[in-house]
């Protein structure tokens, strides 16, 4: 496993990491995620991210317990969660980042991971109503209490992160540091587009996510969708269309040559593809059983040429505009 630093901050992460997203509580409880958790950590992986709103705190409570189980040492590992839709349908607790919600967000958050700290702290999403200057405080306040170490946005749009950064330089106040944007083959414009100027300009880190596009890169959909796979839980019959979206698949069936002459499976690559981009600091992977772990932390290992970079930015449709001098 190789680590890539979180932007320009000292701390490092490996270069793939393990989320619970959909998968803890959803689709395993505490045993598989211990399993999993410890295959990712033999590989390498130190960093876990989680968020509030995944399971309703549920995987915040199975991830908890797994690493009471695990019984690692606090600082051999990164965890993360996320805050922003809330817990609770009701005013001043849903879809914001107001002080009040964000201090007792990381606190319930702690509770149920069973933590003292948090070493990533995330804006889940931009919140167009509440001032960016009162966000930016009470992820100040939260850091300066120890109850996370760093702090960062997800999706924010370019403007809103600029903004964040500025109202923090001019009181002297921590920082966001990192943005967890979407990041796979499908996915590329924002993390190729509007954020390059934050890698450049402030050293800022990407922690990735949906890197196979919720399991549809892997091509286990091009059958259909297989009984015991995301797209066929209950709460993600949205994921459906996206799964059997024809142009989609016969991207997907395309990769396959390509993967077969590397010597490796559609995910690997999937992955691999991913890391490739320098402005990534690590490629948040997920996963239902440990065999895909195995499989998936294996992606480290392959190397994609310039050559297959380009082969693939065909099947996407990727224009390649002119170099700039
Ligand atoms: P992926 O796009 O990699 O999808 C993971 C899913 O794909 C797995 O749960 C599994 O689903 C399937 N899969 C994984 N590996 C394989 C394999 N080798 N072969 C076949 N199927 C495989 O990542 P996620 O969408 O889970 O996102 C990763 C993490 O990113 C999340 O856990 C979360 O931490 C973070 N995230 C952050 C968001 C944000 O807004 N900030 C939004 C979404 C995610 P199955 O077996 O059930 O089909």
């Amino acid at each position: 496993m190789q680590y890539r630093h979180l932007g320009k901050t000292g701390i490092q992460v490996s270069e793939l990491s393990f989320g619970s997203w959909v998968t803890f509580h959803n689709q395993v409880d505490v045993k598989p995620a211990v399993d999993m958790m410890a295959a990712a950590y033999e590989h390498g992986v130190n960093f876990f991210d989680n968020a509030e709103v995944y399971a309703s705190g549920k995987s915040e409570e199975v991830m908890g317990k797994a690493l009471k189980e695990l019984k690692w040492r606090r600082s051999s590992y990164l965890v993360s969660t996320k805050i922003y839709w809330g817990l609770h349908d009701n005013v001043n607790e849903k879809d914001t980042l107001n002080r009040k919600r964000l201090i007792e967000g990381i606190n319930g958050s702690l509770e149920r991971l069973q933590l003292d700290y948090v070493d990533l702290l995330y804006c889940h999403r931009p919140d167009k109503t509440t001032p960016i200057e009162e966000t930016v405080w009470a992820m100040h306040n939260i850091i300066e209490w120890g109850k996370a170490l760093y702090w960062g946005t997800s999706e924010w749009a370019a403007s809103e992160i600029v903004e964040a950064i500025h109202i923090a330089e001019k009181h002297h106040l921590h920082k966001p540091v990192v943005e967890q944007p979407q990041y796979n083959m499908f996915e590329r414009k924002r993390l190729e587009g509007d954020y390059v100027r934050f890698y450049k300009e402030y050293g800022y880190g990407t922690t990735t996510w949906s890197p196979l596009a919720s399991g549809l890169l892997s091509g286990k959909y091009k059958d259909g969708i297989p009984s015991d796979s995301r797209a066929s839980l209950k709460n993600y019959s949205w994921l459906k269309k996206h799964m059997t979206d024809k142009s989609k698949l016969d991207k997907v069936n395309a990769l396959e040559p390509i993967a077969k002459d590397l010597g490796c499976t559609l995910s690997q690559l999937a992955l691999a593809w991913c890391l490739k981009n320098p402005f990534v600091s690590t490629v948040i992977t997920g996963a239902s059983r440990v065999e895909q772990v195995h499989e998936n932390m294996k992606a480290s290992e392959v190397k994609l040429t310039q050559e297959v970079m380009d082969k693939i930015d065909v099947i996407f449709e990727i224009k390649k505009e002119e170099e700039e001098d």
